[in-house]
């Protein structure tokens, strides 16, 4: 007897990771439309631990007084704003693998952990077309490309060419990195963080569910000193 058709077909598990300081309507429709365009079963979003492009929640700065301003919100916040924006999917799910791991993130990490936890499944990595050159540039990229496809997204007219991702692009499988457009978002959490501290809406933005936890959680209330590195 022959096998079923989706025996055939290893299961596809999207990897968005992020600091999701709030999480926003742009990541969750960056994560749907690569999650339709490659036919997903699922998509994780990985909260990090300490982004180590951002100062740590350890480094808050003093602003005036002696207030200490943190630049990154608690993780246990950022995590459950995640798994509220991402609840009513079926398909969406959020790992604590960063958020439990000692140090700073580092996606090489990341992939590890998850490949070793879904031992049967293809991981796409999906990122900002922005942060996909700095991955890349910064860390191993050939353990990179072994664990997981890349999927680079970015807006309408936002150039992204080879030149921005290194010279090693040439020895890749064409499998091994997609870019792909997403209706133009220009949402970012910086902006929503900016809105929240000055009293500005954050409705529409971010899902209701994530305004009435900014709210409760009283989150970025105080202005926060810019972030240092890329964002
Ligand atoms: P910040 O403004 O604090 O840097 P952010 O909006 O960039 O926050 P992150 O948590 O840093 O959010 O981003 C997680 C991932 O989502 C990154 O790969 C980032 O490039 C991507 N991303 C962020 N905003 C968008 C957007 N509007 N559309 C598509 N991808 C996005
Ligand atoms: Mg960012």
């Amino acid at each position: 007897s022959t096998a079923p058709v989706g025996a055939l077909r290893r299961r596809r598990v999207g990897v968005m990771g992020g600091t999701f300081d709030p999480i926003h309507n742009g990541h969750l429709v960056a994560a749907n439309e690569v999650a339709d365009r490659f036919d997903l079963d699922e998509v994780i979003f990985v909260p990090t631990g300490r982004p180590w492009q951002k100062l740590s929640d350890e480094q808050g700065v003093r602003q005036g007084g002696s207030t200490v301003v943190p630049v990154v919100s608690p993780a246990e916040d950022r995590y459950l704003m995640t798994v509220i924006a991402t609840a009513a999917n079926p398909r969406f799910s959020v790992s604590r693998v960063d958020i439990e791991r000692q140090g700073d993130t580092y996606t090489v990490d990341t992939l590890r952990d998850l490949s070793r936890l879904h031992p049967d499944s293809d991981l796409y990595f999906i990122t900002g077309a922005d942060a996909l050159s700095s991955i890349l540039t910064w860390h191993d990229w050939e353990e990179l490309f072994a664990l997981a496809r890349f999927v680079g997204v970015s807006r309408p007219g936002y150039e992204l060419g080879a030149a921005h991702l290194g010279t090693h692009l040439e020895t890749l499988s064409p499998d091994a990195l997609h870019l792909i457009e997403v209706p133009a978002l220009a949402i970012s959490s910086t902006d929503c963080r900016d809105r929240a501290a000055q009293g500005r809406p954050v409705w529409y933005l971010v899902p209701d569910g994530v305004v009435q936890y900014i709210n409760k959680r009283r989150l970025y209330r105080v202005p926060r000193p810019e972030s240092r590195g890329v964002s």
